[in-house]
C-alpha cells in the first residue's frame, strides 16, 4: 500500500517511519522496515498500526542510520499478521523487499522455489520475489540488475523496492501498473509510492515510467527499462502547499 526507501546521511529509520506515517491516510493493516547497516540487513515488522511497529522498535532497537526501506501493507494474499507483513527477506538473508500490488504468477514461482529447496515463511504473493532477487545477487548480479531480471519474470501489478546487504548504499526499485516516485535530494535520495512520503525533504521528483527500474545512491539516480535500455531522468518540481 505505502512504500518508502531512503539512501543518505540522515537517520534512515526515522526518515522511513516518518514517511510511512505520511502515507497512513491511504489505510493499511501492517507496517515494517528494513535497515542495511553493519554488513547486514535487519527487519522489523508488525501487524496493526505504525504505533505497534514503534513499540517493537523501542523494545528491540535496530540501527537508525544506514539505508532503509519501509512498507504499510493492505493485504491481498495472506492474513494481516506479522509474518505476512513486509519487508520480506530472501532465504540467503541478503535481500529485503517490499511490494505494492499483486504478483499474478506467484504460485508457479513458489513451486519452482520450493523445488529448489527454499521454504516459504509467509502466505504472501510477495515473498517469492525476495527469494528470486536473492538468487540473482547470489549468482553475482548487482541488486539493480537482479531486480530487473526478476521483473521480467513477473506478471501482474507491482511496485517493488529492495536492498541487499552486500551493496549498502543502494536502493533498487521497479514498477509496472503501480506508481513509484523518486525524490532527488542533495547527498540523499528517496523512492516512495507517493510524494507525500518525502516532500518534507525535497520537492524535486521523478515519476518512474512503466516497466522501469531505478537505482538510487546517495550521490545519484539512474533508470533503466525492463529491456535494459538507459532511460532519461527528468525531474519536476512538486509545488504542493503543505499547509493546505
Ligand atoms: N499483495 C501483497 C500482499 O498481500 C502486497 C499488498 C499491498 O499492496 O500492500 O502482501
Amino acid at each position: 500500500c505505502g512504500i518508502v526507501g531512503y539512501v543518505g546521511g540522515q537517520a534512515a529509520l526515522d526518515v522511513v517511519v516518518e514517511g510511512l506515517r505520511r502515507l497512513e491516510y491511504r489505510g493499511y493493516d501492517s507496517a515494517g522496515v528494513a535497515i542495511v547497516a553493519d554488513g547486514g540487513v535487519q527487519v522489523a515488522k508488525k501487524a496493526g498500526k505504525i504505533a505497534n511497529l514503534d513499540k517493537l522498535l523501542s523494545a528491540d532497537p535496530m540501527p537508525r542510520t544506514g539505508t532503509g526501506i519501509g512498507h504499510t501493507r493492505w493485504a491481498t494474499h495472506g492474513a494481516p499478521n506479522d509474518a505476512n507483513a513486509h519487508p520480506h527477506r530472501s532465504a540467503n538473508g541478503r535481500v529485503a523487499l517490499v511490494h505494492n500490488g499483486i504478483i499474478e504468477n506467484y504460485v508457479a514461482l513458489r513451486t519452482e522455489l520450493e523445488a529448489a529447496g527454499i521454504a516459504m515463511t509467509s502466505e504472501t504473493d510477495t515473498e517469492v520475489v525476495a527469494h528470486l532477487v536473492g538468487q540473482q545477487v547470489e549468482k553475482g548480479l548487482g541488486l539493480t540488475e537482479a531486480l530487473r531480471a526478476v521483473c521480467n519474470r513477473l506478471e501482474g501489478a507491482f511496485t517493488l523496492v529492495a536492498v541487499d546487504s552486500a551493496t549498502p548504499d543502494i536502493v533498487a526499485a521497479a514498477r509496472r501498473n503501480s506508481p513509484l516516485v523518486v525524490g532527488i535530494g542533495e547527498g540523499e535520495n528517496f523512492v516512495a509510492s507517493d510524494v507525500a512520503a518525502f516532500i518534507e525533504h525535497t520537492r524535486q521528483a521523478v515519476e518512474l515510467g512503466q516497466d522501469q527500474v531505478v537505482e538510487i545512491r546517495p550521490d545519484g539516480v539512474s533508470v533503466v527499462t525492463f529491456d535494459g535500455n538507459e532511460a532519461e531522468v527528468r525531474p519536476y518540481h512538486v509545488d504542493w502547499d503543505l499547509s493546505a
